[in-house]
């Protein structure tokens, strides 16, 4: 008889909350100390610490597999090519892409904007023609825009955003007129943490024929992503903040786009035949990928997203929103802390500036103390300019950061505050 027929139904799993202690445990840096103090690191906006399996797995590829990809028939440049490739697989699963030849590998966000920037947008720009932004970008979300539509005669929109840090959405809207050829959006500020409405803006954005790029940079560390249900044209990811190796990241774009789009760097890997009466290109996603990749680099990649998967993005983005809830009264206790961006949905990026005192003062005195947080404009101009200043601090959080970190960092802060007010 089969052992299972009688076995009762299942219970729904409901896994635990996230054990910071435990998660902690995979990150060997996080137990080094700064200045002689515990190291409390509330910088993972800028990047992210890496797990020690990522680091094995860099490791591991340079001492037992170390070869180029996709141009030997030895065992290594086998071993090492379809370790790479799988890559691609996984990558695909984790944005919910319909199809790893879908899946771009790029250098990072910033290589990924700028392949659709001079692939797919200028070669359909004409003077008149516009590109729709906002203003609560990074600059990788900005300046590659500007370029092409300098080249082409088209102008750069931008929707602006609303005091409290949110995308007046409704403006956004009213820009994706019958010139725009393009629309980027960053799917959560690397200043503000604010969360924008994805699927809204795609849909809408759909209805109108303009196709969507979101940025993804700072989304994908801290929520469950699936571009099938964004229903977005344009997905960019980059993998230091992900867990993952510097030099790592991806483009999504639809089949249908990438089809159509011409190579944009120009090398070996991405050709069919090369001669000098003409040369022919290789399909997606292989076009668009010159040269030999940062392969370590992405086996590092594969290890953290298998490291995001095990952890579960539901219980990852649970456990970071309690501590942002945490961390964002605790800092609002401190007299003359003014936060900056206090959207309704936010991942755990705190911006703040203290009366009379100079963020960059603040966040030299707090490295003393053992607190790395980041001071300045943050790769976001405009978005300084709408609020009227130079930089900000910004503490980012991540699963590897407690409630115990957040009261020692607003303890050091007040202790700053009152040196230097
Ligand atoms: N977009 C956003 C929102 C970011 O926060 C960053 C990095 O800070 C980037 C783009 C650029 O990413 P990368 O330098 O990895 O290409």
């Amino acid at each position: 008889m089969n052992a299972h027929a009688h076995a009762a139904p299942t219970a729904p799993q409901t896994r635990a909350p996230l054990d910071p202690a435990r998660i902690r445990c995979d990150f060997p840096l996080l137990g080094r100390s700064v200045h002689g103090k515990p190291l409390i690191y509330l910088d993972s906006a800028n990047t992210s610490q890496k797990p020690a399996v990522v680091i094995e797995a860099v490791d591991h590829f340079y001492r037992h597999m170390n070869a180029n990809v996709s141009r030997a028939v030895h065992q290594l440049g086998e071993e090492a090519t379809t370790a790479y490739e799988g890559v691609r697989t996984r990558l695909a699963q984790f944005l919910g892409a319909p199809s790893r030849d879908e899946i771009v590998l790029t250098s990072g966000t910033t290589q990924a904007i700028n392949l659709v920037a001079y692939s797919y947008a200028l070669p359909r720009l004409a003077p008149g023609d516009e590109i729709v932004t906002t203003m609560m970008e990074h600059h990788a979300n900005i300046v590659p825009w500007q370029l092409v539509c300098e080249r082409s005669g088209a102008t750069l929109k931008v929707a602006p955003i609303t005091p409290a840090g949110e995308l007046d959405v409704a403006r956004y809207l009213e820009l994706l007129g019958p010139r725009v050829k393009l629309a980027a959006v960053t799917h959560v500020s690397n200043v503000l943490g604010t969360i924008n409405p994805i699927a809204q803006i795609a849909r809408e954005a759909r209805r109108r024929g303009i196709p969507l790029l979101v940025d993804g940079s700072q989304a994908a560390p801290h929520l469950p992503v699936d571009v099938k249900a964004l229903g977005c044209d344009f997905y960019a990811v980059t993998g230091h903040k992900l867990f993952a190796p510097t030099g790592t990241g991806a483009l999504w774009a639809r089949r249908e786009l990438l089809a159509d789009m011409p190579p944009f760097f120009g090398g070996g890997e991405m050709i069919r035949e090369v001669s000098f009466s003409g040369t022919t290109f290789a399909d997606p996603p292989q076009r668009f990928e010159a040269g030999t990749p940062n392969i370590a680099g992405f086996i590092g990649l594969g290890a953290a997203l298998d490291y995001v998967q095990s952890l579960g993005r539901e219980r990852m983005a649970a456990y970071e929103h309690a501590l942002l809830e945490y961390a964002t009264a605790a800092l609002q206790a401190v007299p003359g802390l003014r936060i900056i961006g206090e959207a309704a949905h936010k991942v755990a990026v705190i911006s703040f500036l203290i009366d009379g005192v100079h963020g960059h003062d603040l966040a030299t005195l707090l490295d003393q103390e053992g607190v790395a947080v980041r001071s300045g404009h943050h790769c976001a101009h405009p978005l300084m300019a709408f609020y009227g200043v130079p930089a900000t601090v910004r503490a980012s959080f991540s699963i590897y950061n407690t409630r115990d970190e957040v009261d020692r960092c607003v303890a050091a802060i007040d202790r700053v505050r009152k040196l230097l007010a």
